[in-house]
């Protein structure tokens, strides 16, 4: 069975895609930690990040690079976090989390519940600096 995240890919269910090509797809967490908690994540398939091969792992941060670039211009915080956790769901993907303290990174925290319209805004904020013509 696809997993969640290779159903938002293929657009079977809805999610806030912020950046995407040919190999990867960046979108933002339905439970974030903070506004703008960003999933990135490689089209293909594999569970564990570090069963990657080489070249894919290496592009998989190329690509999260230039997400947080745009996401520390959208959410104003000290910087971006960055965390593999994977418990929950069997496709590998990178957490991007505007930080502005070490709690901000703390997993067993409460998750927050944003509304449809709030991630929409926050997701076209994304987008506008990845992409100023979208
Ligand atoms: P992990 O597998 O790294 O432990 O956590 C999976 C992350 O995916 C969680 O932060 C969770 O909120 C997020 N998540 C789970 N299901 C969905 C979904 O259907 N859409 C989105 N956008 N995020 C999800």
């Amino acid at each position: 069975m696809p997993s969640i995240f290779t159903r938002i890919i293929n657009r079977e269910i809805p999610g806030h895609i912020v950046a995407e090509d040919d190999h990867h797809i960046a979108f933002l967490d339905i439970n974030p930690l903070v506004p703008g908690h960003t999933l990135v994540v490689p089209k293909l398939e594999v569970d564990y990040l570090f069963d990657l091969e080489d070249g894919a792992f290496c592009k998989l941060q190329l690509f999260s690079k230039k997400v947080a670039d745009a996401l520390e211009q959208a959410m104003p915080c000290l910087r971006i976090g960055v965390s593999v956790i994977g418990l929950e769901v069997p496709h590998c993907h990178i957490h991007l989390i505007p930080i502005n303290s070490m709690d901000d990174m703390n997993f067993s925290r409460p998750k927050l519940n944003p509304t449809q319209d709030e991630l929409t805004v926050i997701a076209n904020r994304i987008r506008q600096i990845l992409d100023p013509r979208s």
